[in-house]
């Protein structure tokens, strides 16, 4: 039933995320999360060989096990292994194989499907149970479901034998399996979904790597080890490229992080930023991998304005306990400096949903649903952990707390509640703790509306305009087919900066800007012109806003700025950007960094 697969030259179109271009060959990852499973239909004659099939995914995850135990007890000791003996145990256990066999002979249906009717009947049983401990072992059944999938799919893991060329290919990337990967061998990244603002495309322009994302059916074309050739200048992608193609790619010049740092070298990035006619403008790092941590000092990031939390959670979603995220935000608070490190509460849910244990089940509207503050708000036992570890980690060193997605000041009281009742019950056990500033991430349209007295209520705003313009526009920050829609120029979001700045500004409290806008050299001009005088962004990006701005003149832009909330819609606020920015300093602002032409019909 093999059919020959098709290996002449495809060219996709996908959203460019970054800068560069690659070539490489295709590692597919599997997001470990949200894996459709479909109930797939067989003929008589096809039974048997499906329970083979189910038969070697059994023996080839029972292998990845022995040799993950192998690997544990060598770096961890034996009672650090055990937990794969519990995998072992399931894996092996003869109703377990019996009752999944028992489903593709009497359905008539696949592998896929059998496993998850079985170990959902199994997690049925399980969420029953009274006793703490023993419910808590789903999480295990969850684990080894999840390695039988991904053994019937014939995936790897995590990528994790990477080779020099590997160029990931992904349905959808996580935080938790992008935190897994090992960016040092990754040449590129392509994405079925994603925007601009999408987190695989943070990512990948933070490293410098070159992704392009929302290429929709691509990943189901590609295949572990197929030539490929990612333009994430175009968003092309090219897979099993002629000779001819390699020829003209391999042409040009490859771009990507080193290039950006070698650019880097010579400028004193330690002196204070100001703009030509003297407006200090400080700019700090958004981090989120470990990699980019000792990028906070090389390119002269004043602190981290952003550390994104939920990139410590692991592969399989279980969350870094207490002692773990202490020792984290420690060793940030540590690079950070006496600048300090702002740490966001886990921003869980919407298009940042998590491997099986986290997840809150599949919702209807995940933008709109359990996320963020709502999450940490509903479920407390994840939040109180890290409060904790933040007021432990601020007696070392400066951390600050981050509320994301606020749209209620009712969410900031009992946020900040907890932190109270936290900072008491430690000093209670006799810990040492520190001082916390609280802020508010404005990036929801009723945060903004009630800017003046969320301001009375927190330390500091931050800025998120990624979703401030998803929220604001009603468009979708993760979906390709709105992309069109996401305007980060639009008026309206303009209006909204402004105001939240004003806010700020009103009450005597720092607001920094955090989103990709911040990251960006047009747009960045276009805030300082609002009255941004924080902006924090990816370390690679410091260099470029930092020679801009200290180029331009604040008045000047605030002349723009001006003139743009003047306009009634994005492509006017577009133009007069492109015309005034391009005009008064092309050297500034070559064409690409500007929004180009729009052909008027
Ligand atoms: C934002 O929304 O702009 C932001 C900074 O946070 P995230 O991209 O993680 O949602
Ligand atoms: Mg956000």
């Amino acid at each position: 039933m093999s059919r020959k697969r098709e290996r002449r030259e495809q060219r996709w179109q996908g959203v460019a995320a970054s800068d560069g271009l690659a070539a490489g060959r295709v590692l597919r990852v599997h997001s470990g999360a949200r894996q459709s499973i479909y109930r797939i239909k067989l003929e008589a004659n096809e039974v048997e060989r499906e329970v083979r099939r189910y038969r070697a995914a059994v023996r080839l995850s029972r292998r990845q096990l022995l040799a993950l135990k192998k690997r544990a007890e060598r770096a961890l000791g034996d009672e650090h292994a055990y937990i794969f003996d519990a995998h072992l145990l399931m894996l092996e256990d003869r109703k377990l194989n019996e009752d999944v066999e028992a489903v593709i002979r009497s359905e008539r249906v696949g592998s896929e499907w059998a496993v998850k009717v079985v170990t959902d009947r199994l997690l049925a049983v399980y969420e029953e149970i009274k006793d703490d401990y023993l419910r808590e072992r789903s999480s295990d059944i969850e684990d080894v479901t999840r390695r039988l999938l991904i053994a019937l799919s014939g995936e790897s893991m995590h990528g994790r034998h990477l080779t020099e060329d590997a160029v990931i290919v992904a349905e959808e990337l996580m935080p938790s399996t992008i935190a897994e990967l090992d960016f040092k061998h990754i040449k590129a990244v392509a994405t079925d979904v994603g925007g601009w603002t999408s987190h695989t495309a943070i990512i990948a322009r933070g490293l410098g790597i070159p992704a392009v994302v929302g290429l929709r059916d691509f990943y189901r074309a590609a295949r572990t080890g197929d030539t490929i050739i990612i333009d994430a200048r175009t968003g092309e992608v090219v897979l099993h490229p002629a000779p001819a193609t390699f020829e003209h790619y391999s042409a040009e010049r490859p771009t990507g992080a080193e290039a950006s740092a070698r650019a880097t070298a010579s400028e004193d990035l330690r002196k204070p930023l100001r703009t030509r006619d003297g407006v200090e403008v400080t700019l700090r790092a958004n981090v989120e991998l470990p990699v980019e941590y000792e990028w906070v000092n090389r390119y002269g990031a004043r602190g981290i304005g952003l550390f994104r939390s939920e990139f410590l959670l692991s592969h399989r979603g279980a969350l870094p306990d207490e002692e773990e995220q202490c020792a984290a935000y420690e060793e940030l608070a540590r690079i950070a400096g006496h600048e300090g490190v702002a740490v966001r509460v886990f921003d869980l849910g919407g298009d940042k949903a998590t491997a099986t244990r986290l997840d809150a089940g599949e919702e209807r509207n995940p933008a709109l649903g359990l996320r963020a503050i709502r999450f940490c708000l509903q479920r407390e036992d994840v939040l109180r952990p890290q409060v904790r570890a933040v007021l432990r980690a601020a007696a070392r060193g400066r951390v600050d707390l981050v509320l994301p997605m606020i749209s209620d000041i009712t969410d900031v009281r009992r946020a900040r509640r907890v932190v109270e009742e936290e900072r008491a019950r430690l000093k209670e056990e006799g810990r040492e703790v520190g001082r916390v500033r609280v802020g508010a991430m404005i990036e929801v349209p009723s945060a903004v509306l009630v800017a003046e007295k969320l301001a009375r209520e927190v330390d500091f705003f931050s800025l998120g305009t990624n979703d401030l313009v998803q929220y604001t526009l009603a468009v979708d920050r993760g979906n390709d087919e709105v992309a069109g829609w996401f305007r980060s120029l639009h008026p309206a979001v303009l209006q909204s900066v402004r105001r939240a700045l004003d806010a700020a500004r009103g009450a005597g409290i720092p607001a920094i800007v955090c989103g990709e806008m911040a990251a960006s050299p047009a747009y960045a001009a276009v805030l300082v012109g609002l009255g941004a005088r924080e902006l924090s962004m990816a370390p690679t990006s410091i260099p470029r806003v930092r020679r801009t701005i200290a180029g331009l003149e604040e008045k000047e832009v605030a002349g723009l700025a001006r003139e743009c909330l003047d306009c009634a819609t994005a492509d006017d606020v577009e133009e007069i950007v492109r015309v005034r920015l391009g005009g008064r300093w092309p050297n500034l602002f070559p064409p690409e960094t500007l929004p180009p032409p729009k052909s008027r019909g």
